[in-house]
C-alpha cells in the first residue's frame, strides 16, 4: 500500500522561499488549537496544569529559546532545537532521560534505569493498524492515552517551532510509526490528526524524530495521512502554519505524487478534480501544485 523508498530530499528548494512562504502561512492563518481553547471547558484541569509548571500556553514562553541541552532516547542522544515546557527543574540537568516507550522523562540516570527496570510497555499504547517488513503504524487516543499523548507532545515541541498544543490531546488521534526489532516498536515518527476537523485537515501535527530524518520516513509519514483520506473518501490537507521541515516534505510529496500520475500513461488528459479525487489532496493542494511546476494548461469547455 506504501512507496517506502526513500528518495532524495527537495534540497534545492530556495530557503528565502520556504521562510516567506511559512511566515505568509502564519500571518493568514489562525490555527485550529487557538479555536479550539476558546470553546474548550477542562479549565480547571488545565490550569492545574498550568500552574503545576509542567504545562504551559503562554506564547512569550512557547517561543523562548531552547530550556534542555541534551536529550537521551532509546540509543540516541539528541540535541533539541526548541523550547518545550518540560518542568522547570529539569532545564538545570545536562541529560534529560527519555524512555522511548512510555516517552516519560526523568532528570537522573539511576532514577530512569530503576524505571526502565519496571515499564513493561514496547510498543507505543494503541492499536497497530499497519505492518508491513519495515515498520508498523499505532493509532492512540488522546482521550484514552492522555499521559503518553502529552508526553509525545512535549517531546515533539523540543523539535517543531510553533507547535502550541500539549494539554488538550482528547480531540486527537496519534498516529505513530515505528521501527520493529526484537527489543520492541522504536518510534519514528508521527503525525497528529482531530477527531473531527470541522476546516478538513487530515494532519493536525507531524514529526519525523532527528534520530531519523533524511532517510524516507518524513515521506511515509505523508503517504500513511493521505491513505487514511483515502479510505475516509475525503480530500484533506495538512494544517497550516507548517514547520518549515513539513513544508518541504509536503512539496517534494506533492509534486512526486502528481509528477507520477501524469507519467503512468493512464490518461491523456485530466483535471485538477480528478487529480484531487485519485490522490485526496484538495483541489487547492493539485492546483498550486501543478502551478508551481508551471504545468497548468486552461481550457475553455
Ligand atoms: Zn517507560
Amino acid at each position: 500500500m506504501l512507496d517506502g523508498t526513500p528518495r532524495p530530499d527537495d534540497d534545492e528548494m530556495e530557503v528565502e522561499e520556504v521562510q516567506s512562504a511559512a511566515a505568509t502561512a502564519k500571518a493568514s492563518l489562525p490555527t485550529s488549537q487557538q479555536q479550539q481553547q476558546q470553546h474548550y471547558s477542562r479549565e480547571d484541569e488545565i490550569e492545574k496544569l498550568r500552574t503545576s509548571g509542567s504545562m504551559t500556553q503562554n506564547q512569550a514562553e512557547i517561543s523562548r529559546v531552547r530550556n534542555l541541552s541534551r536529550v537521551q532516547m532509546g540509543r540516541h542522544e539528541m540535541e533539541p532545537w526548541y523550547f518545550s515546557p518540560y518542568p522547570v527543574e529539569f532545564t538545570e540537568e545536562e541529560m534529560i532521560y527519555i524512555c522511548e516507550f512510555c516517552l516519560g522523562y526523568h532528570g537522573e540516570a539511576r532514577q530512569f534505569e530503576r524505571h526502565r527496570l519496571k515499564c513493561t510497555l514496547l510498543h507505543p499504547p494503541g492499536n497497530e493498524i499497519y505492518r508491513d517488513d519495515y515498520v508498523s503504524f499505532f493509532e492512540v487516543d488522546g482521550r484514552r492515552q492522555r499521559t503518553w499523548s502529552r508526553n509525545l507532545c512535549l517531546l515533539s515541541k523540543l523539535f517543531l517551532d510553533h507547535k502550541t498544543l500539549y494539554y488538550d490531546v482528547d480531540p486527537f488521534l496519534f498516529y505513530c510509526m515505528t521501527t520493529r526489532d526484537e527489543h520492541g516498536c522504536h518510534l519514528v515518527g508521527y503525525f497528529s490528526k482531530e477527531k473531527e476537523s470541522a476546516e478538513g485537515y487530515n494532519v493536525a501535527c507531524i514529526l519525523t524524530l532527528p534520530q531519523y530524518q533524511r532517510k524516507g520516513f518524513g515521506r511515509l509519514l505523508i503517504a500513511f495521512s493521505y491513505e487514511l483520506s483515502k479510505r475516509e473518501g475525503r480530500l484533506g490537507s495538512p494544517e497550516k502554519p507548517l514547520s518549515d521541515l513539513g513544508l518541504l516534505g509536503y512539496r517534494a510529496y506533492w509534486q512526486e505524487t502528481i509528477v507520477e500520475l501524469l507519467m503512468d500513461g493512464k490518461r491523456s488528459e485530466t483535471t485538477v478534480e480528478e487529480l484531487a479525487a485519485l490522490t485526496s489532496m484538495t483541489t487547492n493542494d493539485v492546483l498550486h501544485t501543478l502551478q508551481n511546476l508551471n504545468m497548468l494548461r486552461y481550457s475553455v469547455r
